[in-house]
């Protein structure tokens, strides 16, 4: 019996991981220019750990790998955490996030 709580198996994860990156490429080459990729249109990003794919033991570093700021994605065990001290807003990381409910919040 299902306790309500929907499975996100390996195959949801690399369909959505997937998805993330074509739209992003495609974006990127709109009119066939590349967009600026760390515009500040936020305060900070904030990574909400209910919702994070790494922090439910699943394996995931789309934004820390992706997060054009040295340092503003610090990840220890697996984990990510932003440091609000270096992160420009740019929301590169919401925008990538392949979780099923986007875990990063972005903040004015
Ligand atoms: S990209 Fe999203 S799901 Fe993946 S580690 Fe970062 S916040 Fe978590
Ligand atoms: S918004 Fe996300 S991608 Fe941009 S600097 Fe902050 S943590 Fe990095």
């Amino acid at each position: 019996m299902s306790d309500g709580k929907r499975q996100f198996s390996r195959r949801d994860f690399f369909s959505n991981f997937l998805k993330h990156v074509r739209e992003d490429a495609e974006q990127r080459t709109e009119g066939g220019r590349d967009r600026p990729s760390a515009e500040p249109k936020y305060r900070t990003a904030v990574i909400q750990g209910r919702y994070c794919l790494a922090y439910q033991n699943n394996f995931c570093s789309v934004c820390s790998e992706r997060c054009p700021e040295e340092g503003a994605i610090v990840t220890e065990r697996g984990i990510p955490r932003v440091d609000a001290d270096a992160c420009t807003g740019c929301g590169i990381c919401h925008d990538l996030c392949p979780a099923p409910r986007n875990a990063i919040l972005l903040l004015d």
